[in-house]
């Protein structure tokens, strides 16, 4: 067992309630001290242990996804960023890395156009940097550029582009107002899922992106771009029901408009996904973020 699975095992579900939604999150012992009971929940691993009670945690079996109170609107899994995620954003650049520390969006994305990081480059027409507000509160992350997007340099432009823009206006969004951006800027043949080398070499860019946006709220849409953030292998259907953290941006997690083309059940689920994801924003905003 290691010791980051020691901590876990030590962790405590502490819930507020704030402006009717309610918020979980998952935060060392130690930061609970003084918190009221009443205020606490316990995590319970799917094997049905619960986490703080193992007496001794070295014995206990690795944590698995911890289970969540289902009457939770919108919970908060609050972890220290791991070495995988640090490395997502202000780390010190590795040898050999690229830092793009005093890049700007235009000089960034001038620096895209001409990326030859990985084997994406070979099939490109052209690369799709991301597009809407500079300074948008808000940041939607998809998987990559398909044949549209490909073809006019610009993300979410296809069928499932449109259906995000009528996404983003059932919750009063206008595809100006907030910055949508891929995992990877260049199209992956046949539109296959990029290759996790893929996704590591074109990495720094969004990470310099949501540096200079600094939204207030991200939202991962579908797998490849909850992965991407967030280094977790969950499901996307755990990993949806919960709020997570990027640096400290919160990320909301929905499926993939293309998904819900493919399977128009999920559009009931995406519904609260989003509505949700306003809830966050709101109060994001409200709290002068
Ligand atoms: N799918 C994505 O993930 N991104 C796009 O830009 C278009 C389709
Ligand atoms: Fe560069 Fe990203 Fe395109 Fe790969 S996908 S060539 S890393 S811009």
């Amino acid at each position: 067992m290691t010791g980051d699975a020691r901590e876990r095992a030590r962790r405590y579900l502490a819930r507020r309630r704030s402006s009717g939604v309610e918020v979980a999150f998952i935060v060392p012992e130690e930061e609970t001290a003084g918190t009221r009971a009443d205020d606490i929940a316990v995590v319970t691993s799917p094997a049905g242990a619960p986490e703080t009670a193992a007496p001794d945690a070295a014995a206990a079996p690795e944590p698995a996804a911890p289970r969540f109170d289902a009457s939770a609107s919108i919970r908060f899994t609050h972890e220290p960023a791991s070495a995988a995620q640090s490395s997502l954003f202000g780390e010190e650049p590795r040898p050999g890395a690229l830092d793009l520390s005093s890049r700007d969006l235009a000089s960034l994305e001038a620096l895209v156009a001409s990326c030859r990081r990985c084997g994406l480059c070979e099939g490109r027409t052209k690369t799709v940097f991301g597009s809407g507000s500079p300074t948008a509160r808000i940041v939607f992350v998809g998987e990559g550029p398909g044949r549209e997007e490909d073809l006019q340099g610009l993300p979410f432009v296809g069928r499932a582009g449109q259906l995000l823009t009528k996404m983003l206006a059932a919750i009063r969004f206008t595809r100006d107002e907030v910055y949508i951006a891929n995992m990877v800027k260049c199209r992956p043949p046949n539109n296959r899922e990029p290759q996790e080398d893929e996704m590591a070499a074109c990495e720094p860019y969004l990470a310099r992106q949501l540096e200079i946006i600094r939204p207030a709220v991200i939202c991962a849409l579908g797998r490849t771009a909850a992965h991407g953030l967030l280094k977790k292998g969950t499901s996307l259907g755990f990993l949806r029901k919960a709020v997570h953290y990027y640096d400290d941006i919160p990320v909301a997690v929905t499926y993939h408009p293309a998904a819900l083309l493919r399977n128009p059940n999920l559009k009931r689920d995406a519904w609260e996904d989003l509505q949700a994801v306003r809830r966050l924003y709101d109060e994001r905003i409200r709290e002068g973020l």
